[in-house]
């Protein structure tokens, strides 16, 4: 084979592209993996600032989802604890407990005694849904056919930012949220030293199997020469060529660089992604320690204490946590306004925690998501192939029943899993 000429090449050092270059590094293929960044991780990154471990704000992984399998056949090795959902919702600057823990139900005056039942047989309920049954219909339809209850469809709401981050319930598909929900429920895991850790291993194992990996290496322009060729500009003007292709990168920028399929492009072009205004804290004490969790009601807040549960500091003594605000995505942001409002929720949550202060970190605009899972888009996805070339897709847009580093992993390994059996076939 020609000197620069791989059978694979993937565009994009996250979760998706080191998936794929971990199944695909056990194979004879030849395997080169791009990332325009200085550093890999993408959104699963963790940065560390005065010895302490920021993820891209709050983290947590599924323990009963399509990824934490896939990292477990990867050999990928993570530690880390359960947070507890005891904690509080805030309802016009009123705290009660957050009835999401059988102790909190009990005990919250946020739900009427009666109401208490009802939440409790909505959950019931929502474990035995079969979420494919929802196609087709959105989030805020399916609550206000489940209950009539205004507070329990509000904690409804609230349930589904924990579980997806979304806060467009009018737009979202129930089929996806309801998967979530159902995995949430499982449990989620806040990982020891960041989502690094997850990170740094797909790395080593991809390079120990033979996998390439080079960074800033930034994609500009795909070019297909022939049937099986392709050609790939990076931006300091080296040139690759490849027989396949997979791209991890976001939706609108694939159209930038590549001449795409009119299906595609119809299905990118009204492409919206979900995005978060995060405050990533590291204080040297919790000023009010028993405080780990709290929502917004109506208001669309988080905040979680992360190390209460995973090590996230090089002492192991400070207290890492985030609060974030859930954006909609018609949203005009003032990134100055929200900064505000995430230092009010925090001392809401922490009075005095300023005093504390060891180092923050204000991402006002992350996108959590690549895509709002839409009802229109339940059934679409279900190929990493893109049509009629050799390039195919994965990250977390590319799933029609999931999203997140669920949809991230799954669409890593189902890229994989097509390119080999493309390649044999
Ligand atoms: C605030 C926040 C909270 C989150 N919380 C959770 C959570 O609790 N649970 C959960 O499961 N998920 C969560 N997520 C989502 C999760 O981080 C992402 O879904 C996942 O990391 C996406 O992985 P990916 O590989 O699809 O994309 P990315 O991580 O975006 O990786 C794509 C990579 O491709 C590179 N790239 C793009 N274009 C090019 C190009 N042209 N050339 C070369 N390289 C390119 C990028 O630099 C990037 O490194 C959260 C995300 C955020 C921002």
């Amino acid at each position: 084979m020609e000197k620069n000429h791989w059978d694979v090449v993937i565009i994009g050092g996250g979760l998706a592209g080191y998936v794929a270059a971990n199944y695909l590094g056990k194979t004879s293929l030849n395997v080169l993996l791009l990332e325009k960044g200085s550093k890999v991780g993408g959104r699963a990154r963790t940065d560390v600032s005065k010895e302490q471990y920021f993820n891209m704000g709050p983290h947590a992984l599924y323990k009963k989802g399509k990824a934490k399998p896939i990292l477990d056949e990867l050999g990928v090795d993570l530690s880390g604890e359960s947070p507890k959902l005891s904690g509080v919702v805030v309802q016009k600057n009123e705290e009660y407990q957050a009835p999401f823990s059988p102790g909190g139900l009990f005990s919250t005056k946020l739900l009427k005694f009666q109401d208490r039942f009802k939440w409790i047989n909505v959950f019931t309920r929502l474990n035995k849904i079969n979420a494919d049954e929802l196609a087709g219909m959105t989030y805020k339809e399916w609550v206000q056919e489940e209950v009539e209850d205004e507070m329990i469809q509000q904690l409804l709401f609230v349930f589904a930012r924990i579980a997806t981050y979304s806060h467009a319930p009018e737009k979202v598909s129930a089929k996806v949220v309801v998967t979530h929900l159902k995995r949430v429920m499982g449990g989620v895991l806040y990982l020891d030293d960041g989502w690094q850790k997850m990170i740094d291993q797909l790395h080593n194992k991809a390079v120990l199997s033979g996998v390439q990996v080079q960074k800033k290496a930034n994609v500009i322009h795909i070019e297909s020469l022939e049937v099986g060729k392709q050609r790939i500009k990076l931006s300091n003007g080296e040139e690759i060529k490849t027989n396949r292709i997979i791209y991890t990168g976001a939706p609108y920028d694939l159209k930038k660089i590549s001449p795409i399929t009119d299906a595609l492009h119809n299905s990118i072009k009204n492409m919206e992604p979900i995005k978060a205004a995060t405050l990533d804290v590291a204080l040297t004490k919790l000023p009010y320690s028993k405080r780990k969790f709290g929502m917004g009601l109506s208001e669309p807040f988080y905040y979680s204490v992360h190390s209460s549960y995973g090590h996230l500091s090089k002492d192991g003594q400070s207290a890492v946590l985030h609060v974030l605000k859930y954006l909609h995505p018609d949203e005009d942001l003032d990134v100055n306004q929200v900064k505000g409002e995430l230092e009010m929720f925090m001392e809401k949550m922490q009075p005095g925690w300023k005093n504390y202060e060891i180092t923050s970190r204000y991402l006002p605009t992350m996108t959590v998501n690549q895509r709002v899972p839409l009802p229109k888009d339940d059934g679409t996805f279900r190929s990493a192939r893109i049509k009629g070339t050799d390039m195919y897709i994965a990250g977390d847009w590319t799933c029609d029943d999931s999203m997140l580093s669920e949809a991230a992993i799954s669409s890593g390994k189902r890229a994989a899993e097509e390119i080999l059996h493309d390649e044999m076939g």
